[in-house]
């Protein structure tokens, strides 16, 4: 075995696909500390600027005297805590859904809902660019996995028509997380109904961001739970915090709660986190600046990329897509990012097709327009840089 996995480590380091974890030695932050060395980060998922919010910190560690630590158990044994409650009870009223589940992570989220909802009767339909959880949920499941070409409905249409599996479940991302573009979710909501199938949104990005409260995709494009029964959404992004939750109907909720491995045969999410993500959602809904000032950084940043004749993806969230192309001249520009100052994702195949390794930046209600026109002076130069 050890000589094998010598053997295939090489063969990725061969390739340019080697990955490599940086130590972070501050906060998350617009400006983070990495080696001792100061940068600008253009790569976290910390949309509105939460994760060191002073006030969320505050409530964690009240919430950490009163209730511990650790939750002490799973859900359904005796960890089930009176914050994991009000948090569910809020989430369900944000979202204009009958209930709300917390689930440890996105990624079990996920894979516990699909897992609960469709076995090898039933086919799982989704977007080839949805996110890794999605996948390997669908295929986990066992039922008949069918991908469509990204946001291609006539696609979906073909492969819907085609099946006579019991149940059918559409899943994509609302935002796909390496593009930054949005799944059609009122076109895929009127799909599903004609097809007799249900439609599951993960909306990781959207959630926090999207609509104007922030209540996320379902909020954003109108929809409620018969037309868009399974929202899935997470707390580690725009939140700031840690865990997911799924909403939907008073049945989809009971299901999972009886039914979902991933949701029964888990350790509770620390109650203080319930508490701190309960008050990073009182901020997402009242300080609706956050979202305005995140919405004209991205429209500075496109504009000034377009200027530089940058290639970027159709996009109008956080996530913006540099495509580079090749995966070696990807990891150098963003090495020339570095060590300007700014750090962003480099992001290669297999996360994207080969070909598409892209700069993958992510804009932040914490950046300032001088961080951002920083940035886009340091991408011109890139231009110039040699290895
Ligand atoms: C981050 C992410 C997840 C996983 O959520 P975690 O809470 O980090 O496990 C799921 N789906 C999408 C689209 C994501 O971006």
């Amino acid at each position: 075995m050890e000589e094998e996995l010598k053997s295939a480590l090489a063969a990725r380091k061969e390739d340019n696909l080697f990955r490599y974890r940086r130590v972070l030695e501050s906060a998350q932050g617009p400006s983070i500390t990495v080696g001792g060395q100061g940068y600008t980060a253009f790569c976290s998922n910390d949309y509105l600027g939460l994760a060191n919010h002073p006030e969320i910190g505050e409530t964690l560690r009240k919430a950490s005297f009163e209730y511990g630590v650790g939750s002490g158990a799973s859900h359904l044994v005796c960890g089930h805590s009176k914050e994991h409650h009000l948090l569910e009870e809020s989430l369900a009223e944000f979202t204009g859904r009958d209930r709300a589940l917390l689930f440890s992570s996105g990624y079990m989220a996920n894979v516990g809902t699909i897992n609960a909802l469709l076995d090898k009767r039933d086919a799982i339909f989704e977007d080839r660019l949805n996110h890794a959880s999605l996948l390997d949920g669908g295929l986990l499941s066992g039922a008949r996995f069918q991908r469509f070409l990204h946001n291609d409905l006539d696609n979906l249409t073909n492969r819907l028509q085609r099946t006579t599996s019991r149940r059918k479940l559409i899943a994509v991302d609302s935002v796909f997380s390496m593009d930054g573009d949005c799944a059609p979710l009122c076109e895929l909501s009127a799909l599903a109904e004609s097809h007799q199938a249900t439609l599951m949104a993960d909306d990781a990005h959207g959630f926090g961001v999207l609509g104007e409260k922030g209540a996320g995709c379902a909020e954003h494009f109108s929809l409620d739970q018969t037309q868009l029964p399974v929202l899935m959404g997470t707390f580690g992004k725009a939140l700031g915090t840690y865990g997911a939750f799924v909403a939907g109907s008073e049945t989809l909720i009971e299901t999972l709660i009886q039914f979902s491995r991933n949701y029964i045969y888990t350790t509770a999410l620390p109650p203080a986190i319930a508490a701190a993500t309960r008050k990073s959602l009182a901020l997402v809904e009242s300080e609706t600046w956050r979202r305005d000032k995140l919405l004209s950084l991205v429209a500075r940043f496109r504009q000034g990329a377009e200027q530089l004749g940058l290639s970027l993806l159709e996009s109008g969230t956080a996530i913006q897509a540099v495509i580079i192309g090749d995966a070696e001249k990807t990891m150098r520009a963003a090495l020339h990012l570095e060590n300007a100052g700014f750090l962003v994702g480099a992001i290669r195949p297999p996360t994207v097709a080969v070909g598409s390794a892209r700069l993958r930046i992510t804009l932040s209600a914490g950046h300032s327009e001088q961080m951002v026109d920083a940035l886009l002076t340091a991408l011109d130069s890139c231009k110039d840089s040699r290895p």
